[in-house]
């Protein structure tokens, strides 16, 4: 099971990151263990007396998602909230909880009765608690593997920006059908993905988006920290976690301009070629001979050095950049 941590707070983004078992990009990366394409709908779980626009919110992003990138599954939207007293109920929490250990544990009758004993992992219990939290749980020591988008309490989030975080959230699903990608490829291909589908649906504003990317990027202290060294969250978490405070600066916000350096630097520009292409080299020499191939560099290093570059350009030249790049 994996699951990165997402949260909103009043002054800005925090971030806490679980992880356990084979999560690392080149780690225990099993072909029958991927996403696959899929007829089924994602299977919504909710309480629903919850105000309902924010499940419409979150279905109208995922939903648009699956249009642009394939239905992918199988999956379990997990919308739980409370903005007065709908909680309090143990009638629905337990439903809420029943849903998520049986959608979980299958026939494991063991494994289920385990996980309500757990009260499904604290699910209601950090709704109740007021946390604002979406992410993605991959469950793949299931035979066919699940993934999980989990919301909690998503009117927390600052409002457009909600739209958004469902279509972040479901482009994890689909890198779940592919080869693993670094942090920042990981991270940075859902945020890029979410600010171009996000302006497309007259959601957000992609090239104001990037820009707030880039503002955040530069904030990073030269010689600190690069997009180098969110390869692998993990390993940042156990060796520096001094480093971690600059998780969304350089996976996120840098992430979302080296992928958008990467579609500018292929020989089509697409960025839906970037999703089509792109992703299915992985599985042929790993991430980091796609990225030279598909952005035309000698090595990794010099993909660096160039998205270093980058970094420094005036911000004309780098909305030039964004300019340039085609649907
Ligand atoms: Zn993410």
């Amino acid at each position: 099971m994996t699951s990165v941590n997402l949260k909103t707070g009043g002054l800005g983004w925090m971030l806490w990151l679980f992880l356990a078992g084979g999560v690392v990009a080149g780690m225990g990366d099993d072909k029958s263990k991927r996403m696959v394409l899929t007829e089924s709908d994602p299977e919504y779980v909710r309480n629903e007396n919850y105000p309902e626009k924010w499940f419409r919110v979150l279905r109208k992003g995922i939903d648009t998602t699956r249009e642009y990138l394939g239905n992918y599954g199988p999956l379990c939207v997990y919308i739980i909230g409370q903005e007065k007293d709908e909680l309090k109920s143990d009638a629905v929490a337990d439903r809420i909880i029943e849903a998520y250990c049986r959608n979980r544990h299958g026939e494991a009758e063991d494994r289920v009765q385990d996980c309500l004993r757990r009260k499904g992992g604290s699910l209601v219990e950090r709704a109740r608690d007021g946390s604002t939290e979406a992410y993605l749980s991959y469950v793949d020591f299931l035979d066919k593997p699940l993934a999980e988008l989990v919301f909690i309490n998503p009117h927390g989030f600052p409002m457009p920006y909600l739209h958004t975080r469902g279509i972040h959230e479901y482009a994890h699903v689909f890198q779940r059908a592919h080869a693993r990608t670094p942090t920042w490829l990981t991270e940075g291909g859902a945020e890029f993905l979410a600010f171009y589908l996000g302006d497309k649906h007259d959601w957000i504003d992609f090239e104001k988006s990037m820009e707030g990317s880039m503002r955040m990027a530069r904030k990073v202290k030269k010689g600190e920290a690069s997009l180098i060294d969110f390869e692998d969250v993990g390993k940042i978490e156990k060796e520096r976690p001094h480093l971690k405070k600059y998780y969304r600066h350089l996976a996120y916000d840098a992430g979302a301009w080296a992928v958008a350096l990467l579609i500018h630097r292929s020989e089509s520009r697409s960025v839906k070629q970037f999703m089509t292409k792109f992703y299915p080299m992985l599985d042929e020499k790993g991430w980091r001979s796609a990225v030279c191939r598909y952005g035309g560099y000698g090595d990794i290093n010099a993909f660096y050095s160039a998205f270093a570059k980058q970094l420094e350009q005036p911000e004309k030249e780098q909305m030039k950049l964004l300019r340039v790049i085609k649907p």
